[in-house]
């Protein structure tokens, strides 16, 4: 059996040591007699599993007391008009910044419902910038102020947390959430999907300031309120259980790295390699700000694009895969999450110094 360096964007990969565990546990969790897959999810043992995860991770992000942790479904993509629906509370409008592919959808999703004051557009640029505080144009009498940290795409990173005058702060943390440590009382809401840098896909994560909870927009779906969901434990119906239990593994693996503060050195170690290379030579050019540049995706380009599919099968020969990069971009992009190993950061590094030396 050979596991690759997956560099997928995400789903991505998932720490060995987590999937082993998961392994010894698959038929029998506990004494049981059954999955974890199997369980009712309002049974004790169930109920101990998600639980525990919920703590580690609260323990993990140091969440405050007057947050709730959200164990959702329907992707990041669904909060994209949960949202709104949850946080305008009565007003009719709510500023975006707008930095990349996903802020796009966010905004498009939000003018169903609101008035969206777009407070900072880096699109003219091709996404590859950080809008500055200052120049955010920010509305006082917005709900909320909604942004994307790390836009997993354009590999477009926030070096800062937007300060917003008391409006809440929304954000999409899909592609950066536990890469590093971050205050999480600075904001309103953080979500995620999971599949990412939290586990298998089919999770979403809400973490969501307790008085911003109820008073959604009366037409709101049941499912599509947080109320609903933190009144029940996110057991209002049935919740991803496996992957919920398959999150909690990865929370405690996460402690045992050492926390948030490990997880963040590691990952600026890794994205420095990587941008180092690209920066030391004429052959490879990332296009991103260098004060904007992601720890987590990281794009770039071959100086001629005709040796792109050389590349990609070059590397795949070494266990390198999915580093193609997204249709809308080109190129290629190497998505380094919390579970890339650092090896495999330094085998794509020393692939791409070898592939330079053999083409440029
Ligand atoms: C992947 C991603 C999404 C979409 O997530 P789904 O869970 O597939 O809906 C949204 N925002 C960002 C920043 C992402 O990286």
């Amino acid at each position: 059996m050979a596991r690759s360096y997956n560099f997928s964007a995400g789903p991505a990969m998932l720490p060995a040591a987590v999937i082993e565990r998961a392994q010894q546990e698959m038929l029998e969790w506990g004494e049981s007699g059954m999955s974890v897959m199997e369980m009712s999810h309002r049974g004790k043992d169930y109920m101990s599993i998600a639980q525990s995860a919920e703590q580690n991770l609260r323990d993990v992000m140091s969440i405050p007391e007057n947050y709730k942790v959200l164990f959702l479904q329907g992707g990041a993509s669904s909060q994209f008009a949960m949202v709104p629906m949850n946080l305008l509370r009565g007003k009719s409008g709510a500023d975006y910044l707008n930095t990349g592919m996903w802020s796009k959808k966010a905004i498009a999703e939000a003018k169903r419902f609101c008035d969206v004051n777009v407070a900072a557009d880096t699109s003219e640029g091709g996404f590859c910038a950080v809008p500055t505080q200052d120049s955010l144009k920010l509305n006082a009498d917005a709900a909320y102020l909604h942004y994307t940290p790390n836009e997993t795409i354009g590999g477009v990173e926030f070096d800062y947390v937007p300060e917003t005058g008391g409006v809440p702060l929304v954000a999409d943390m899909s592609s950066t959430i536990l890469s590093r440590p971050m205050d999480v009382s600075k904001y309103g809401v953080i979500y995620a999907g999971a599949q990412k840098n939290i586990g298998p896909a089919g999770l979403t994560i809400a973490i969501v300031r307790e008085d911003l909870i109820g008073s959604a927009m009366d037409s709101t779906p049941v499912m599509f309120n947080y109320e609903t969901h933190a009144n029940n434990g996110s057991m209002y119906n049935t919740p991803p259980t496996y992957s919920w239990y398959m999150a909690g593994l990865v929370f405690e693996w996460i402690k045992e790295q050492g926390g948030l503060a490990a997880m963040g050195e590691i990952n600026q170690r890794k994205a420095g390699k990587i941008y180092n290379l690209i920066d030391g030579s004429d052959f490879y050019g990332n296009p991103v700000d260098k004060n904007g540049r992601s720890w987590m995706n990281v794009p770039f380009t071959l100086a001629d694009a005709e040796l792109d599919g050389a590349f990609l099968a070059g590397a795949a020969e070494r266990g390198l895969v999915t580093l193609k990069g997204h249709r809308s971009v080109g190129g290629m992009r190497a998505s380094i999450y919390n579970a890339m190993p650092e090896e495999g950061v330094d085998t794509l590094v020393e692939f791409m110094k070898e592939f330079e030396k053999e083409n440029a």
